[in-house]
């Protein structure tokens, strides 16, 4: 890990920038907001906007991005077809616990009475208690909270448990976060396979499901359970990254009438693009080789 720590930091920023393109809606409020409109008039796509930064430990550093937040929060007046996704981390979760806890609550409050809908995202496995049980206190709160959980963790299961009652807004993804083999599945196949177990769990527990994989095998494989289980439209959706080439499924399910949502990251300073895409290529050694492999590939 530390080997390719180095190795990735010694890619040059502009390099880096070249292969962030895809990924990222651009350096501006205005130009991710462009980049949405045009999804959802062309393709019909619903749209969540993530503002690029993670594991700040200043207050001032977090106070800026909070404040992106909320001008992106007015920006979305208009487009009851965009959420909002925030990361603890970004939100000040290293400065102090305390200090995220409010910032995410006085923006869940200004979501809630702007009627939009906010996912707090999961980051890696030290924040997951604390995730989740600020999620159990603030949901009841505020009904437009969303939360996410990771199928390759052996305690996700249990999460869903703990859960119980919430009516709980989940975004079911495999996680894209390095973890211990003490806590989670090694193997691809047994974290999509959990995918599709942990969508039948949430589905009986009466939570709204996203499911968040660009597997297309898995992607029909979760059609089918939500079709089996007969979960209205309005109660779940598929939702993939910014970049990675899915156009015949998105447009399949969007046929079908599924809300197909696109996680839309920006940053307003390219710094903050290249440092996501630096720690997406540090987290996964197999990210350059999608990377690669999604310039060349055709379409799914
Ligand atoms: C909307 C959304 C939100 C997410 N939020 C979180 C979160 O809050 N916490 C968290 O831990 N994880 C999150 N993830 C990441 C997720 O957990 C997976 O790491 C990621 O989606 C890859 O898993 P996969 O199921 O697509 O399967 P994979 O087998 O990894 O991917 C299937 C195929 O999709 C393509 N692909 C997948 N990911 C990429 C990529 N990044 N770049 C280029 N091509 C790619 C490749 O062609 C690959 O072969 C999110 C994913 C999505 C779609």
């Amino acid at each position: 890990m530390n080997f390719r720590k180095t190795l990735v930091n010694l890619i040059p920023g502009p390099l880096v920038r070249v292969f962030a393109a895809p990924y990222v809606a651009g350096d501006s409020l205005e130009k991710a907001l462009a980049a949405a409109d045009k999804f959802h008039a062309e393709k019909k796509l619903d749209i969540t906007l993530d503002i690029l930064g993670e594991a700040e430990t200043t207050e001032s550093k977090v106070k800026a991005a909070v404040e992106v937040y909320y001008r992106a929060l007015a920006a979305l007046k208009d487009r009851p077809f965009c959420t909002l996704s925030i990361k603890p981390g970004h939100f000040g979760y290293y400065v102090s616990p305390d200090f995220c806890k409010a910032n995410i609550e006085n923006f869940a409050k200004a979501c809630q009475a702007a009627g939009r809908g906010l996912t707090v995202d999961m980051e890696d496995t030290d924040i997951t208690d604390w995730t989740l049980a600020l999620y159990r206190e603030l949901k009841p709160k505020y009904p437009i909270l969303g939360t996410v959980l990771q199928s390759r963790l052996f305690r996700t299961e249990k999460d869903i448990d703990s859960l119980a009652g919430v009516g709980a807004h989940i975004r079911n993804c495999i996680g894209i976060y390095n973890v211990p083999a003490s806590l989670a599945m090694t193997n691809k196949r047994d974290m999509k396979e959990n995918l599709l177990k942990l969508t039948r769990k949430l589905v009986a527990g009466g939570h709204y499901v996203a499911v968040a994989t660009h597997d297309v095998e898995y992607i029909k494989k979760a059609r089918a359970i939500l079709e089996e289980l007969k979960v209205p439209k309005n109660r779940c959706e598929f939702q993939m990254l910014l970049g990675v080439p899915r156009d015949a499924i998105q447009k399949e399910l969007v046929e079908a009438g599924y809300t197909l949502r696109v996680y839309l990251p920006f940053a307003e300073d390219w710094r903050d693009s290249i440092a996501y895409l630096r720690r997406r290529l540090i987290e996964s050694p197999t990210m350059v080789f999608l990377v690669l492999k999604n310039i060349f590939k055709r379409n799914e």
